[in-house]
């Protein structure tokens, strides 16, 4: 018997890769530091009694649909309704939606890097080819490049990130207008991934109309505390989400994650004081690394991407470890040699990872 191959195409791609480790401090994939606040336990308990487990979901998710618009609508600057919201298993099941509504064979994908890994992940294990300008030194989009890249290859999905992972940088409106208007002069469409949206100052939710293709993404798993609720969704064009809904699977939102989801949204209050919170964190860690000998790129999200000057990455990554603190290790990643990235805690964790960087780096 021999083993069945995996497609030819995928041969060489890896999989997603970020070590669970069991550590005090945990800052290595931007979650909340905190877990949702005690009452959203109890208003989803109660909710759970409503649900008829013998009955298929809600396909449409109508509800939260409803509402996950009514709380974008501030953000958006405009009244949004759910013809207007698709949702999924986390905004990576939402962006794979729409790989394979509008990207897959024979199409092009374009990333401007480094950028999320998972968006060119997720466009090649869909079918399509991945196409890619690189950023500037600053990591800031070089539209110059975009232009060339855009123009050439006609890519029909192009994906900007804004507050960029890992570089924590906010694309300016101006920016996303113009990739826009080169996007469409093409034909494709433009995902802006918002997964950090609401930590940045601006968002690209108030582009978002009929006659734009824009499409703009965003999570349960980083502002909302609930990144185990696996729960994302985006913003765009009605047409854009009645595309999206012939390739998603039925059903594909169980009873439980809507509930949840809905519930979550009721709480939202909250989830912006704690926004608040680690952007003036953020503040606090910048203004503490300024004076280690690291250098930092500012950040419009909850983490901060920096690179120690006194020694590689790898060691810094290690010794921080040993320590009991756990940053993300990008220092292989390609354009990112020997940076790390933190992300935001709690102020005590924080701290923590303050002190054991002043003792290693001396
Ligand atoms: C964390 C993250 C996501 C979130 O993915 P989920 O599937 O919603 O957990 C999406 N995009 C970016 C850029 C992220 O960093």
């Amino acid at each position: 018997m021999s083993r069945p191959k995996i497609r030819d195409d995928l041969a060489l791609v890896k999989g997603y890769h970020s070590p669970q480790v069991e550590v005090d401090v945990r800052l290595n994939t931007n979650e909340s530091p905190e877990p949702p606040p005690a009452e959203f336990n109890i208003a989803l308990r109660e909710r759970l009694d409503s649900i008829n487990w013998h009955r298929y979901p809600d396909r449409a998710a109508l509800e939260l649909r409803e509402s996950i618009a009514e709380v974008e609508s501030a953000a958006a600057g405009q009244a949004l309704d759910a013809d207007q919201v698709f949702a999924a298993n986390g905004s990576n099941e939402v962006l794979q939606s729409v790989c394979l509504a509008y990207g897959g064979a024979a199409r092009s994908v374009a990333t401007f890097e480094p950028t999320y890994a998972l968006h060119s992940h997720i466009a090649k294990v869909t079918g399509a080819e991945v196409i890619s300008a690189p950023r500037d030194a600053n990591f800031n989009l070089d539209l110059d490049a975009a232009n060339e890249l855009i123009t050439f290859w006609k890519p029909s999905i192009t994906f900007l990130c804004s507050p960029n992972n890992p570089t924590g940088g906010v694309e300016t409106a101006e920016t996303i207008e113009t990739v826009l208007d080169l996007v469409e002069s093409v034909g494709g469409i433009l995902v802006v991934d918002e997964a950090y949206g609401q930590f940045a100052a601006h968002s690209a939710l108030e582009l978002v109309s009929e006659d734009r293709s824009l499409l703009v993404s965003r999570t349960f798993s980083k502002t909302w505390s609930a990144a185990a609720l696996r729960l994302g969704y985006l913003i765009g064009p009605r047409w854009a989400v009645s595309d999206l809904f012939r390739v998603v699977l039925p059903y594909h939102l169980d009873a439980f994650k809507q509930a949840a989801g809905k519930v979550a949204l009721d709480f939202h209050h909250e989830m912006e004081a704690r926004v608040a919170f680690l952007v003036e964190e953020r503040g606090r860690v910048a203004a503490a690394l300024d004076d280690l000998p690291v250098d930092q790129w500012p950040s419009g999200s909850n983490f901060i991407l920096f690179r120690p000057r006194t020694m590689p990455g790898d060691e810094l990554w290690d010794r921080l470890l040993e320590s009991g603190v756990l940053v993300r290790n990008c220092a292989s990643w390609p354009g990112l040699t020997d940076c790390l990235r933190i992300t935001l805690g709690t102020r005590a964790e924080n701290d923590r990872f303050l002190a054991s960087l002043r003792d290693v780096l001396g």
